[in-house]
């Protein structure tokens, strides 16, 4: 990797969501993707009356470690740290970055092999490994196209879903030394896989993020299917997990539901090709593992969501994607748009408190509330709510917005609230309001052409040259 993978500001997400929608390749690369994944996971849910019991279920697993988060966190630790994982707290992303070097530092480590980490994506760790001098290479296979392309995963499932396979044979043409162009897929898997098992076996550290952890019993739960999350957690010398606080649950017997969720939803598989439950660094009478096991636990805003009893249900999320799947605006502009690590509806709800309101509350106006987010997330988390709640926040006034999420206020303008004021009073009293329709309709020639963005995507709105009082005879 050459360039750092800095993530582009929201506040150009309409330049860029505009210029998705005028490209028609990759508007029909992005529905046939969509259709696809939505295909899959219907098959997978036959049953509508099972489906809404496992959701039940699943919605009551994540609802009741939430409850408890802070007694699981700390159980959690003292398991993990009984069975020999180091367990490291950080608070923000240049923390985690800052404990994850001085690790690899202590181990004297200069090559990283990375197994699949959105959380990773979150704190941009490859560009701070890059910047300490040590070479970090993504191993699961969209992650590893994306990090030859310079550019940031589009979907949190499927990172290079926005590529074509011929741009995928371009680039791997291009960017990996010795390769000739083909655009078979079996040809360029194997392209990929070869480069990867030799860096496997020299890697020094082997990173994974964490889809579950069992507070019960101090283990970590990650599903894959290429299997190089098993050999990122077992090759290396050393394995550094890395994840957010809120992915903790009680029990072992809590996994199953919740991962049954999590593989249809999101691949719709039954159940994905790897299912790792790593509980310790290699004992004494095992052939494989690593020596050293750590795992960094990140918080980047999720107490502040956790603080709020409407807000904390973000935080339900098991990261299956089917929510960005169906949603009409991903599906039209997919997930670079958006400028943020997490995209598509649950990056809406999610980056108000890892990136703050104020440069984000955009995200949460482009949607259309019309729930098919809501009706497909397998743990039922109300997003069409919480963007609502969102856009109450960032349009608040600042003096009276309180500290609910970090930016609020942020987008409030006092000429626009003083119109909504007169609005609202206009339509309290009924002479006023007549007052206004009548003078609406006589002076209709004043009304501009162009009205802010709403004449961007549409045409003026204009009075009628009639009153519906005055056509039903009513004065
Ligand atoms: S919000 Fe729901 S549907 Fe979206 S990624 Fe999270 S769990 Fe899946």
């Amino acid at each position: 990797m050459n360039q750092p993978l800095h993530f582009v500001p929201t506040d150009e997400f309409r330049q860029r969501a505009q210029a998705v929608v005028e490209n028609p390749a990759l508007q029909k690369s992005f529905r046939g993707a969509m259709d696809f994944l939505q295909n899959k996971r219907s098959a997978q849910f036959p049953d509508d009356h099972a489906l809404q019991r496992l959701r039940d279920l699943g919605e009551a697993i994540r609802q009741y470690s939430l409850s408890r988060l802070p007694e699981l966190l700390e159980t959690l630790e003292d398991k993990l740290t009984a069975n020999g994982i180091q367990v490291h707290w950080a608070e923000t992303p240049e923390e985690a970055n800052r404990i994850f070097i001085d690790i690899a530092q202590a181990h004297e480590a200069r090559s990283v092999i990375k197994g699949k980490s959105m959380v990773s994506e979150e704190v941009e760790l490859n560009h701070a490994l890059q910047a300490a001098g040590i070479e970090a290479l993504e191993s699961d296979m969209g992650e590893y196209i994306v990090q030859l392309a310079d550019e940031k995963p589009s979907h949190i499932i499927m990172p290079a879903i926005h590529k074509t396979k011929v741009e995928i044979a371009e680039l791997f043409a291009e960017r990996i030394p010795g390769v000739d162009y083909t655009d078979s897929v079996d040809e360029l898997i194997q392209i990929g896989r070869k480069v990867l098992r030799d860096k496997f076996a020299t890697a020094d550290i082997g990173v994974s993020g964490v889809n579950m952890m069992v507070a019960e019993t101090g283990t970590l739960c990650l599903v894959e299917n290429e299997g190089n999350g098993r050999m990122s957690t077992t090759v290396p010398r050393v394995h550094i997990a890395i994840t957010g606080i809120e992915k903790v649950v009680e029990k072992l017997t809590h996994v199953p539901p919740l991962l049954s969720l999590l593989t249809r939803s999101a691949t719709g598989q039954a159940i994905t090709t790897y299912v790792n439950m790593i509980s310790s660094p290699r004992r004494d009478s095992e052939l494989d593992g690593p020596d050293a096991v750590h795992l960094i636990l990140l918080d980047n805003g999720r107490t502040q969501a956790y603080a709020d009893p409407q807000l904390r249900s973000t935080l339900q999320c098991i990261r299956c994607g089917a929510c960005m799947n169906h949603c009409p605006v991903y599906s039209r502009i997919g997930g670079h748009a958006y400028g943020t690590t997490y995209p598509g509806p649950i990056g809406k709800i999610i980056s108000p408190h890892l990136l703050g309101l104020d440069s984000t509350y955009a995200l949460a106006t482009a949607s259309t509330l019309c729930g098919a987010c809501a009706e497909v997330c397998p743990v039922r988390i109300p997003i069409p709510d919480l963007l609502i709640r969102l856009r109450t926040e960032a349009y608040k006034n600042p003096a009276t917005a309180g500290e609910a999420v970090r930016g609020a206020g942020s987008a409030y303008s006092s000429v626009a609230m003083a119109l909504w004021h007169g609005w609202a009073a206009t339509y309290r009293y009924p002479s006023l309001y007549r007052l206004f329709t009548w003078c609406a309709s006589r002076l209709r020639f004043l009304t501009p052409r162009k009205q802010g963005g709403w004449t961007r995507n549409h045409i003026a709105m204009q009075p009628a040259k009639r009153r519906f009082r005055d056509r039903v005879g009513r004065a």
